[in-house]
């Protein structure tokens, strides 16, 4: 791949004068920030817990309970009716400890799965870092997922206990239990004391619960988070993380979030994502902050009501957010006194060049953009609160990352010359993004996958499956992904998980899935489908395919879009050609269809 790009922006540079900013960056001089960071250092901000032992939830609660913030609010929790609650660090250590002793009494394991299907409850805070303090591992899934993503994550994780709702107990397992073996526990939040035949109520085991004592004594490299992400082809993939990536956390947290102790932060991302947890959890409580947590979804004005009543200083969101923000206008957001806020980020999608400047207009302060994935377990490349902003990039690699763009040949594999993989230098040429692995939040594995993860490094370098350039001041670029999958307001959906389910209808003969650009959502997902000899297209058939992939598969994930095709593009070996599809739909060349199927 050798496509060059410009390399400046048509956007005018913003330039950060730190002596303007309210609070003094905690990465004011970016060179030497990165030549004198160690991992080492990092890891000695943190406590451990001696004999080279650490545990996430020790660094993250209990370690400020026991000093002068344990009666610092922790979390503040906005309701849906707008009452807010405040939970302090000494009463999270409380609450963690006892659902560490939940698990204890249900004998749940070190490294066996607690898996949640929640939204952003307090009692999905108490149970990640309870799960956390106990040595269990902790996977959350979305909760806009239907019954069969809920039921192969959970099949593929293993996933012993499962805490969630009584309402989406009911639609998404109740009736798949029995396919569920290994799930020994299901913990309803809000079963009031009544829980559903084969499950367990929350409050009755907490107030039953003793407290815990310390923080289970994990290794470093202990499996401590399981997180799902999906791939272009088969299953979903189950990334694993370990309790040393809280030092990736604390430190991303004090160089790409800036945060500062007196900080109020809010992370708007869902609990299922992996930002969710990294930042939506455990960063800010790394640095004692205040982490607001709204329970309902988004709303512009409520949203505008929170950031100013809170006094949120720092705000961490998703492109797909900001652009509903600015589709409703950027007077609205003059109605509020939002003077608290100093830094907004975003992360998860390509963040438009105009949604950074309009940040400007409508809140006075640009978007920093930062990227990072499910395997990379943290930010690896943002813009930081001092340095000038180029609107549409995504920024420059954190202190001890050390990142490259790898040069691709024509079938889009790396370049190895000599064994060794070809970087490429010249500013602007577009190749796939890599990362120098080692980093302590890098993903240790995909879960019972070892080949797959293998895959994944070549050379000495972790690829990561996304397309950028890097232009000649260091700053890098998004481009697109490399692969099939689709991400859709935030959301990576693989294809085939789409494709999987919409072939389970009587009347789908073949089907392919790519992502169409939408305005508000970046992609939203859209099936061709060819249709079995007696089925006919019509509309009544294209509502009810979308009906039925909704149903098994939820909002979030299903097409939101269905064409009838006569014939789909494949290969002579019979593989659906996605890209050609998307070309075709796009009004893009076509490029090389050498071993496309006759007559499609
Ligand atoms: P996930 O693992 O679900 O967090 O998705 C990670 C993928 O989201 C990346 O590999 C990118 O394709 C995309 N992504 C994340 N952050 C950005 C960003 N700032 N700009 C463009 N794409 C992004």
């Amino acid at each position: 791949m050798t496509a060059i790009m410009p390399t400046t922006s048509p956007w005018t540079v913003i330039v950060k004068n730190p002596a303007r900013l309210t609070v003094t960056p905690n990465l004011l001089d970016y060179d030497g920030g990165c030549a004198s960071f160690r991992w080492d250092d990092e890891r000695r901000t943190l406590d451990g817990l001696g004999g080279g032992r650490v545990n996430i939830a020790h660094e993250a609660v209990d370690r400020h309970a026991a000093g002068a913030r344990s009666a610092h609010d922790a979390l503040r929790f906005v309701g849906r009716d707008g009452t807010v609650r405040g939970v302090t660090f000494a009463e999270l250590s409380d609450a963690t400890g006892r659902f560490a002793s939940v698990l204890r009494v249900l004998d749940v394991g070190r490294g066996e799965r607690v898996f949640s299907l929640l939204g952003r409850v307090p009692a999905l805070y108490t149970a990640a870092l309870g799960t956390l303090k106990h040595g269990a591992v902790f996977c959350p899934l979305f909760s806009a997922f239907g019954p069969e993503p809920v039921r192969q994550r959970l099949e593929l994780g293993g996933g012993k206990v499962l805490v969630t709702t009584r309402a989406l107990y009911l639609k998404r397992i109740a009736h798949q239990r029995s396919d569920l073996p290994e799930l020994r526990h299901v913990i309803l939040i809000d079963s009031a004391g009544r829980p559903e035949p084969g499950t367990l109520d929350f409050e009755t085991l907490m107030r039953h619960a003793a407290p815990y004592g310390s923080a289970a004594a994990t290794r470093p490299e202990d499996m401590a988070l399981l997180h799902f992400t999906s791939g272009t082809t088969g299953r979903p993939k189950g990334a694993v993380h370990v309790h040393d990536a809280v030092t990736a956390h604390s430190a991303t947290g004090r160089y790409a979030l800036d945060l500062h102790p007196e900080d109020v932060y809010w992370c708007t991302a869902d609990p299922g994502w992996v930002t969710g947890t990294s930042y939506g959890i455990i960063a800010p409580l790394l640095h004692g902050v205040t982490t607001i947590v709204d329970e309902e979804e988004m709303d512009p004005e409520r949203w505008y009501r929170i950031l100013a009543e809170q006094h949120v200083t720092v705000w961490y969101t998703a492109p797909t957010a900001l652009r509903m923000l600015m589709k409703a206008g950027a007077e609205r957001a003059k109605l509020h006194d939002l003077s608290a806020l100093r830094l907004v980020a975003s992360v998860g999608e390509p963040l438009n060049p105009e949604v950074v400047v309009w940040g400007q207009e409508a809140l006075g302060l640009p978007i920093h953009d930062n990227w990072w994935q499910t395997e990379t377990g943290g930010i690896m490349i943002a813009n930081f609160a001092s340095m000038d902003i180029r609107p549409g990039s995504m920024g420059r690699p954190l202190p001890g990352i050390e990142a490259a763009i790898v040069a691709r040949d024509e079938d889009a594999q790396p370049v190895i010359r000599d064994g060794e993989v070809e970087l490429v230098v010249d500013p602007g040429v577009v190749g796939e993004l890599a990362l120098r692995p080692g980093w302590p939040s890098m993903f240790r594995g995909y879960l019972n996958e070892e080949e797959r993860y293998r895959k994944c490094f070549v050379g000495g370098w972790y690829l990561t499956g996304d397309l950028a350039r890097k232009d000649a001041d260091g700053y890098y670029w998004f481009v697109g992904r490399g692969d099939d999958v689709i991400k859709s307001s935030g959301h990576l959906i693989g294809p085939f998980e789409v494709e999987s389910s919409l072939m389970e209808h009587p009347a789908v003969a073949e089907v392919g899935v790519i992502g169409v650009p939408d305005d508000v959502a970046g992609e939203v997902v859209k099936a061709f489908v060819e249709l079995k000899p007696g089925f006919e297209a019509s509309d009544v058939l294209n509502r009810e395919l979308i009906g039925f992939a909704r149903k098994r598969l939820g909002t979030a994930v299903a097409p939101r879009r269905i064409e009838f095709v006569a014939a789909l593009p494949r290969t002579r070996s019979g593989k659906i050609l996605r890209r050609l599809l998307k070309a075709r739909e796009l009004g893009l060349p076509e490029g090389d269809t050498s071993t496309l199927e006759a007559g499609r």
